[in-house]
């Protein structure tokens, strides 16, 4: 048990090396079980207790360091509903201590050569190099020097030069759009986007069918990642296959499971292969999947984080470690937004991090409730959000009643008002569900249309592709034909990947 943090998930990380000495290892243990009984800190050598109200973020289960997840609620954690969720009570400080404008900030992911270590002696040392303060006079003589001194000195401790995060807006680098997507979201059309989920085996043939069956209605199609923990088609896979079919793809690419090294080498590969468009994801935890589980830590990084680094890839031409990447990898970069999850004040603040960090589209999840849905975009516009990133509402039109009490009780960051719930209960049998379900979807297409300040929707129609072009009819939303879809021909594809 800690004093200003939620109990640790995991354990402490244990250091790369022994250290040197045995004094070391002696302070070491006294920081451990200090910082333990006050934070329950985990040792990550990376410590962002002053951006984080003094919550520990390592106490997550997932290890966020920029926020809260999709499936958050102010009564438990998603991973493990008898604790409270780490991030909401960093949320909740941070406001009652007038700092929330701290959680901008775009905190790094852990370097492992620290983790585990002592920093109260690095600390000292930093002090020391950098001759530059903060110097304990100025606290009595000039306290507005020493405030800036210690800001100044605490940012260079926990943003390392490899990562150099900030709380500002980096609007994209170039000019052109970058992928079919971009250009049609920047022509003011108002764009439909579909998810298929990828197939459990090797056969293409379910790609073929259900990118036949979208072709000539979206825009794009997103591929699902390994969404709920459980193994099937990789994105990478999918995505290309349907590229090949003509129809654009966005790659969903989230952080579970991959270490930085990984996901840097598949946004590369995606890029090499022509693919364009990438949602960034923090992912699942494995929890939901099929089991047997992992082992604790599957999250070297997070949405944000994953964001910054393809961003900087994209328009600094530089890996992690600095090297520079010849011929830069084109991303259109897309996030996840959750208007349901946390109180909107706080998951708009969660959504300007990530358009800071690079996100130039957002996919909501699953749109039930209208009003609540329009407090979010109100809390974005706040914060001055709407012009700087395409917003596409999700869309799930519900197949049946059993699916619709699914969502609603076992569905983290997914809320369906309890009408709803009955309607579909009251519709009859199992054809009679399908056109409740078409019905209530159409009702919110209606909304969405007229609702300012979007420019689209994404429809996951969850092993029910075939309705979609229906749905787009009824609604009026057909689009022409994806034109240039197969880029390999394009002037966008880098030389060597034509
Ligand atoms: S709900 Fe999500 S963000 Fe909150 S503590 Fe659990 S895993 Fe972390």
């Amino acid at each position: 048990m800690s004093i200003f943090s939620p109990p640790r998930y995991q354990p402490p990380f244990r250091p790369m090396r022994k250290e040197e000495s045995l004094p070391l290892e002696l302070f070491t243990s006294v920081e451990k079980a200090i910082k333990g009984a006050l934070f329950g800190c985990r040792m990550c050598g990376n410590c962002i207790l002053q951006e984080t109200a003094f919550v520990c973020p390592m106490t997550c289960p997932k290890g966020l360091r920029n926020g809260l997840c999709g499936g958050a609620s102010p009564e438990a954690c998603e991973v493990d509903p008898s604790r409270p969720c780490t991030w909401y009570k960093i949320y909740e400080r941070a406001e009652r201590m007038g700092r929330l404008d701290r959680l901008l900030e775009v905190n790094a992911p852990i370097d492992g050569q620290r983790a585990g270590r002592e920093t109260w002696l690095d600390t000292l040392r930093l002090w020391r190099k950098r001759k530059q303060g903060p110097n304990p006079v100025n606290f009595f003589t000039n306290r507005d020097k020493f405030n800036q001194e210690w800001e100044q000195f605490f940012y260079e401790l926990r943003q390392p030069d490899w990562w150099r995060g900030d709380s500002n807006y980096h609007p994209p680098a170039y000019t052109e759009p970058i992928s079919n997507l971009e250009a049609r979201l920047r022509s003011g059309a108002f764009v439909i986007t579909a998810e298929i989920a990828p197939p459990l085996d090797t056969s293409s043939d379910t790609i073929h069918q259900k990118a036949g069956w979208l072709k000539e209605y979206v825009a794009a199609a997103n591929f699902t990642d390994n969404a709920s923990a459980s193994p099937r088609m990789s994105s990478l896979a999918a995505s290309k296959i349907c590229l090949d079919l003509g129809l654009e793809p966005v790659m969903q690419l989230q952080a579970r499971d991959r270490s930085r090294v990984v996901l840097e080498s598949d946004a590369i590969g995606a890029a090499g292969l022509g693919i364009r468009n990438i949602l960034c994801l923090s992912g699942d935890h494995q929890r939901f999947g099929p089991g047997p589980m992992t082992k604790p830590d599957q999250f070297d990084m997070d949405a944000v984080q994953v964001l910054w680094m393809l961003r900087r890839m994209r328009d600094e031409g530089i890996y992690l470690d600095g090297r520079s990447i010849k011929r830069p990898p084109q991303f259109f970069l897309g996030a996840a937004g959750s208007p349901f999850g946390a109180p909107p004040k706080y998951e708009a603040i969660r959504a300007e991090k990530k358009i800071n960090a690079g996100a130039q589209f957002i996919q909501t999840q699953p749109i039930f409730d209208y009003d609540r849905f329009t407090d979010w975009l109100e809390a974005l516009d706040k914060r001055n959000l709407l012009g700087k990133v395409y917003i596409l509402p999700g869309l799930i039109p519900l197949r049946s009643s059993r699916a619709a009490h699914f969502m609603a009780e076992d569905v983290p960051g997914v809320v369906i008002p309890p009408d709803l719930v009955r309607r579909m209960d009251e519709a009859g049998d199992k054809q009679a569900q399908e056109e409740t379900g078409v019905i209530i979807a159409l009702e919110m297409m209606e909304k969405l249309k007229r609702t300012p300040g979007i420019h689209g929707m994404h429809i996951m129609a969850v092993h029910w592709e075939i309705i979609v072009p229906r749905l787009i009819e009824a609604a009026g939303l057909r689009q022409p034909a994806t034109e240039n879809a197969t880029l390999q021909n394009s002037n966008l594809v880098p030389e060597g990947a034509k």
